[in-house]
């Protein structure tokens, strides 16, 4: 064997790096169903069904392709259960010339791949080319700069990429972001388009029966897999949002209804993220779209912000703090997860419908993580690590690169201001605007304490006061901090009393 390359279960694009001048003659590839890979966090069994399927049908392209594909199942009695374990088994046996590796998107297995090369001087690991910026690229950008704000960083892959760019340089429509037109709550009777399916075949039934035998103990259900395992169905899933859903996303992006688990969303992340749909071909749809008039510029730079700004820029800064980043926890968060994440099991209906929903189908939209589940961990002050892991585990388009600084940093706060210019923090008031949840609740969100008032309100005010010396001088939560000195003592003091009496019964594995 001339050279080995090893694929892993995000690397599924025949475009990757490692497979660059790759020769079906000479060259043999390596693909292995890793069990600590599936455990390393309790991965919903949905997205392990998710990765393993797609990996079993991309080494059957690549054999149609001409390539010697060595498949290492998950109950190959051989199977040592690690990635760098059967990548030493396979360079035992062939002595390759040289291994072939496209950097892994977890510092946690760069890392040990990195210290493997010291043994190992023939692998080679090659720069993940998948994405508009690479690591180097983002760190000569966010050098010397004091703050590193996305809005920025998306204005110079705007200006690069040339998307949604005028001949002249200027952003199409006079302005870079429209996000104040991307907040509406969705009117009463709105009808939601339909979702394209992707039954389950041969080769996903089989993984499935795996997955429940090796998994049976994680959380989250198996039965309804509904996703697109291959190139072909998940180009068929982007084009179906294209059509029914696009020209909405942007009005909608934020809003959340009551069983409603996909609104206008695309659903892409999961199939993007492991090599399925490239992202610069999205990007360019979507402004062929806008150009060719089927969809407004809202929805389209909406669109185009979430891929070229902030997946990109959530990279760039894995990258650039990795591994300190990891351990950083600026409030001081102790708390430990409820245990309702991992069954829905509470009395708020809008953490019951997130929370359920994400069992359902390892997806909640991006509004339902950051300003429900993910407020909620906030105003509770859950230990970063904890809900970090958390997301990882339950969300089908999560790995860690992306997952991390979106929780740690955007959702909890805890990089001190690194990712977000303030906290995503928000009383009941904001899920009732942006909702129906609070109609169906068992608590009424007009109440501030008390058995029946909204959990969200006084864990709202008791974060907003326990952490106000470190909050109260930034500009962004002036406004916060002047109702609150507003506020007669003794309905501070009520606040302060209920949100303690909330937190304790946390403590007490209380579900509320
Ligand atoms: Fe959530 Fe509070 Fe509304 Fe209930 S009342 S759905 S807990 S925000």
């Amino acid at each position: 064997v001339r050279r080995l390359v090893l694929l892993l279960g995000d690397q599924l694009d025949p475009q990757i790096s490692s497979l660059r001048d790759a020769d079906p003659a000479r060259d043999r590839i390596l693909l292995v169903e890793a069990a600590e890979e599936g455990r390393y966090v309790p991965h919903h069994p949905q997205k392990i069904l998710f990765i393993l399927s797609a990996m079993r049908h991309f080494a059957a392209h690549l054999r149609e392709q001409g390539f010697i594909v060595d498949y290492i199942t998950l109950d190959d009695p051989a199977n040592t259960g690690s990635l760098d374990g059967e990548l030493a088994r396979a360079r035992a046996q062939y002595k390759p010339d040289s291994i072939l590796l496209t950097e892994p998107g977890e510092w946690r297995l760069l890392e040990r791949f990195c210290q493997r090369q010291s043994d190992w001087p023939e692998l080679e690991l090659r720069a993940d080319t998948r994405f508009f910026c690479s690591k180097e690229r983002f760190a000569r950008w966010a050098d010397g700069r004091k703050q590193l704000r996305m809005e920025y960083f998306y204005r110079e892959m705007r200006r690069e990429s040339g998307l949604l760019m005028t001949p002249d340089g200027e952003p199409e429509g006079g302005a870079w972001n429209f996000d104040a037109d991307n907040r509406k709550a969705l009117p009463r009777g709105t009808r939601v388009p339909e979702q394209a399916h992707f039954p389950v075949d041969r080769i996903t039934g089989k993984v499935e029966v795996l997955v429940r035998e090796h998994f049976a103990d994680h959380y989250g259900q198996l039965d309804g897999f509904d996703y697109p395992v291959t190139h072909a169905d998940a180009d068929a899933l982007w084009q179906h949002f294209r059509q029914h859903a696009l020209a909405s996303f942007g009005d909608y992006q934020d809003a959340m209804a009551s069983d409603e688990h996909w609104l206008f969303h695309a659903r892409i992340a999961a199939a993007m993220n492991i090599g399925l749909l490239d992202p610069r071909r999205i990007c360019l749809d979507v402004q062929a779209d806008w150009q060719a008039g089927a969809v407004p510029l809202n929805a389209a730079e909406g669109f185009i912000r979430q891929i070229l700004g902030w997946r990109e820029y959530v990279r760039g800064i894995y990258w650039l703090m990795m591994p300190e980043y990891a351990e950083r926890n600026a409030f001081g968060n102790q708390r430990a997860l409820p245990e309702f994440y991992w069954t829905g099991q509470t009395r708020m209906r809008c953490m019951q419908q997130a929370i359920g929903q994400t069992l359902e189908h390892a997806y909640a939209h991006h509004i339902q993580r950051l300003m429900v589940t993910g407020n909620f961990a906030l105003l509770a002050g859950v230990e970063p690590s904890q809900i970090c892991d958390w997301y990882l585990a339950v969300y089908m388009d999560a790995f860690d690169w992306v997952e991390l600084p979106n929780t740690l940093g955007m959702v909890m706060h805890a990089d001190g201001g690194f990712l977000g210019s303030k906290p995503y923090c928000a009383s009941g008031q904001y899920i009732k605007r942006m909702s129906d949840y609070c109609s169906g609740c068992s608590y009424k969100v007009s109440e501030q304490t008390g058995a029946r008032a909204c959990p969200f309100n006084a864990l709202y005010w008791h974060f907003i006061m326990r952490h106000r010396e470190q909050l109260k001088g930034n500009p962004r939560m002036g406004l916060v901090y002047r109702n609150l000195q507003r506020m007669p003592e003794a309905k501070q003091q009520a606040l302060w009393d209920w949100g303690e009496h909330l937190l304790a019964r946390l403590d007490a594995g209380d579900a509320l």
